[in-house]
């Protein structure tokens, strides 16, 4: 079967090889089955050995669902009676976890800094030692809205030394930019198939702390569907997920995990990396400004700020690039017009340089001036 191939620049879901795509293709099965059943404990053990996780200290969970359940569920689930939750929020996926406190009505300090800036770490500590009730931080490791990267590791250890459970969102570098859960300090961290691992979308996975999920037994329940303990003891019980898992998307993450160890860790961060400086590079030769300096990018995601040219209109130029195979994406802040070229998928160097040569002809098709102008 000839399979037409994309280039998703977009921040995921992402370009994935034949191979996956055609693992999902298998006999019909009741998930109930022992045989599906010991898929499923291999790749729990295979997402936790990801992260360097000593299988006896961290274990995985899966859900079915997209990358935003794993925030919802690390939040309503691991915050104890009475405590409180700290976000060190620099972008739009902070602001996630701060609105699934919100709407789950716990107490919280919405800690916010600038989207473009790294946090100021002697405000979090401020900020702990002043609260002895925080017993949860969170943060972003590669803030997607923007591409910045966090200093995880310095944070984890803070919210350590403050007795504090660490919960980070790694949607966004999970499976690509090397993560050591013990040495980064991370408590919880999480991802969806299709972002990382090159896999289809349904299934997300929380990675973390066996004994934490444990105490979390007599936490406060506040959802059914999305309760870390509960999935965690019904899969311990029974190797089975709670409720339906998503069939096929289990079957092609199976084959996504081959391909990423066959890839090798070191390999495919070094395969992002280039794809990464190719991006930057046709951005620069462009004229392009971005949004994040170079020392604090996470490198994965560039945001690009859109010019100053009275023909320049974001959608004529992705629909350009759409219709020749080439998926752009707007970006995700607030105050400025951004838009973003991300290095996730089964994509190298030579797609970017097809890429820039399409992006180049969509800037030319509408008369925006090369190098694009800005005012200032
Ligand atoms: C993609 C992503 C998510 C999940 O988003 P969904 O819209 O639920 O797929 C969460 N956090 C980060 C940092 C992400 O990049």
């Amino acid at each position: 079967m000839e399979i037409k191939r994309n280039i998703l620049l977009n921040p995921g879901p992402s370009t994935t090889t034949d191979t996956v795509k055609m693992a999902q293709v298998v006999p019909d099965i009741c998930p109930r089955e022992k045989e599906f059943g010991s898929l499923m404990k291999g790749l729990r053990e295979d997402l936790v050995r990801i992260v360097h996780g000593d299988p006896d200290k961290y274990t995985s969970v899966l859900f079915c669902g997209s990358g935003t359940i794993n925030i919802d569920v690390c939040i309503n689930s691991l915050l104890p009676d009475g405590k409180k939750a700290l976000i060190v929020n620099n972008g739009a996926y902070s602001t996630r976890a701060a609105e699934v406190c919100e709407f789950y009505g716990l107490p919280y300090i919405d800690l916010r800094f600038p989207v473009d800036q790294l946090p100021d770490l002697a405000v979090v500590e401020k900020i702990l030692r002043d609260n002895p009730d925080i017993a949860l931080v969170h943060t972003t490791h590669n803030e997607t809205g923007t591409g910045l990267l966090n200093p995880i590791r310095e944070i984890g250890a803070l919210a350590h030394k403050y007795d504090a459970v660490f919960t980070v969102d790694t949607t966004s570098t999970y499976a690509m930019r090397p993560i050591n859960i013990e040495e980064d300090n991370i408590d919880f961290c999480m991802a969806s198939a299709q972002k990382g691992l090159m896999a289809m979308t349904g299934l997300s996975f929380v990675v973390g702390n066996r004994a934490i999920i444990e105490k979390s037994k007599d936490y406060p329940k506040r959802s059914y569907y999305c309760n870390l303990f509960l999935q965690y003891d019904f899969f311990e019980k029974t190797g089975e997920m709670h409720f339906t898992p998503p069939v096929q998307t289990v079957y092609s993450t199976i084959q996504a995990l081959k391909e990423y160890f066959a890839e090798g860790e070191e390999a495919k961060w070094a395969r992002h990396t280039r794809v990464f400086n190719a991006i930057n590079k046709g951005l620069d030769e462009l004229g392009f400004r971005q949004v994040i300096k170079p020392e604090n990018r996470a490198g994965l995601v560039s945001s690009a700020v859109y010019p100053d040219d009275p023909n320049w209109n974001f959608e004529t130029v992705h629909d350009y690039c759409y219709e020749r195979g080439f998926t752009i994406y707007p970006g995700k802040i607030s105050t400025t017009n951004t838009f973003r070229l991300c290095a996730l998928g089964a994509i190298d160097e030579a797609d970017i340089t097809d890429f820039f040569k399409v992006f180049r002809e969509a800037l030319e098709a509408n008369n925006i001036a090369i190098p694009v102008k800005y005012n200032d």
